[in-house]
């Protein structure tokens, strides 16, 4: 295994590392390929994409168009992703020729929830009680112990999208015509007492290491905040949540950054006593909102692991400095006055010490999508809760 090092290279050029898509995953990935020396390439057919607009180069085409891939292969020493929908096929075609990790039979499980819980099964990792359906058959044949639950479908769903919650099977029936009949699965809904993450970063050799367990607050199904510090979660709970969540990478052989999300159940709950109180949700084969922390709160962040773990350089475990709390910034912020857009108050939550913010370069404000974050530090766990609740209560965000 040869590592990819930035430079110039035999051919006169400078050596480049690609991304297929052009979200802020990709930015922040561009941004630490080029503080490392490293040109770099977004495939994404936005022309205004986060990322584009930040790369060398932009090659503004379909994932699948065979000229984009084309030119990706051409310029690119080595080829990542940061959109898990991005198409496996044009992962396949890039990794004939060039470097690409996550390979593209690990990203095809984490599309796929069918194949991503059969996965986690086969690591012997508890997640919530499920089935498949993919015919009128199997949604007849549904348990009634999965009710009331979640359909899910299969493939493309994020941010909460293409899920439908079900109370009866009436409403099961219904929720599968409403997504069109594509295949699904239905989840059992489980007494979540909160959520959690882990972020892995498992390179060519084998090595694995990983950033402590982020304690998570979804709201409407998105990201809101993440909380990491010492004693966010029982170490016993956190122990178990990395061991789980390198298993399920090595069980991948995954190369890249992983990231594993797990439900944490209401403790005596029946589901508790049947699953035990760590069940994982999902797995993202890329680097996840949850470690946006990581760039101002450790030594190396998700996006810096996600370089290394592409261009086989050395991975070393990182060490969290600063207890850490993210605030995630929807465009619901801009638009707490009505439909016209108004620009949050970044200078007097700016003015709290141990703040910084990023934001993704989206030129437009909705509902639900996320302009940017908001990292917090301080010396102590204390500190940061005190500073993150002001900066919430600044910008209109719910309290937690
Ligand atoms: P993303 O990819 O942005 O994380 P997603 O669309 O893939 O989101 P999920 O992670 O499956 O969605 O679900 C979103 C949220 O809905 C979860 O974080 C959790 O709060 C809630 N949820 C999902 N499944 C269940 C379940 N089986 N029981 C209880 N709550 C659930
Ligand atoms: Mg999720």
């Amino acid at each position: 295994m040869k590592t990819i090092l930035p430079g110039t290279t035999a051919s006169g050029q400078q050596t480049t590392l690609g991304v297929m898509g052009g979200g802020q995953l990709g930015r922040m990935f561009v941004h630490a390929a080029q503080s490392m020396g490293y040109f770099t390439a977004v495939l994404d057919p936005d022309p205004a994409s986060p990322a584009g607009l930040v790369s060398h180069f932009h090659i503004q085409t379909d994932y699948l168009d065979e000229q984009g891939l084309a030119q990706m292969m051409q310029r690119c020493a080595a080829i990542t992703t940061e959109f898990e929908n991005v198409p496996a096929p044009a992962l396949r075609t890039l990794g004939a020729q060039r470097v690409v990790a996550p390979g593209a039979d690990a990203v095809a499980i984490a599309q796929d929830r069918s194949l991503e819980k059969a996965h986690f099964v086969r690591c012997g990792v508890p997640c919530a009680p499920y089935a498949v359906i993919e015919s009128a058959e199997q949604l007849r044949a549904v348990r009634d112990a999965l009710l009331p639950g979640i359909l899910k479908t299969a493939r493309l769903g994020y941010d909460g999208k293409g899920q439908i919650r079900v109370n009866t099977r009436a409403e099961l029936n219904s929720a599968w015509a409403q997504l069109k009949s594509v295949p699904c699965v239905l989840e059992q809904m489980l007494p979540l007492a909160s959520e959690c993450s882990v972020i892995v970063a498992r390179g060519a050799d084998g090595t694995v290491v990983n950033f402590p367990p982020q304690l998570n607050l979804h709201r409407d199904g998105i990201l809101a905040v993440t909380q990491v510090f010492d004693g966010n979660l029982p170490t016993a709970l956190a122990e178990k949540a990395v061991s789980a969540a390198v298993a399920i990478a090595n069980g991948l052989d995954y190369v890249g950054v992983l990231c594993v999300e797990f439900f944490l159940l209401q403790q005596g709950s029946a589901a508790a006593k049947e699953l035990g109180t760590l069940v994982v949700n999902e797995i993202a084969p890329r680097p996840h909102n949850s470690g946006h922390y990581t760039i101002d709160a450790c030594d190396q962040s998700q996006f810096d692991l996600q370089v290394r773990t592409l261009v086989h350089l050395p991975l070393v475990q990182p060490r969290q400095h600063s207890p850490a709390i993210m605030l995630n910034l929807l465009g619901d912020l801009w638009l707490r006055s009505g439909e016209e857009a108004v620009t949050p108050p970044w200078s007097e939550v700016l003015a709290l010490p141990g703040t910084t913010l990023q934001l993704y370069g989206k030129l437009q404000a909705r509902r639900g999508r996320k302009m940017g974050h908001l990292n917090i530090t301080a010396a102590d766990a204390a500190q940061a809760r005190a500073t993150a609740l002001r900066a919430a209560e600044l910008l209109g965000m719910a309290p937690f």
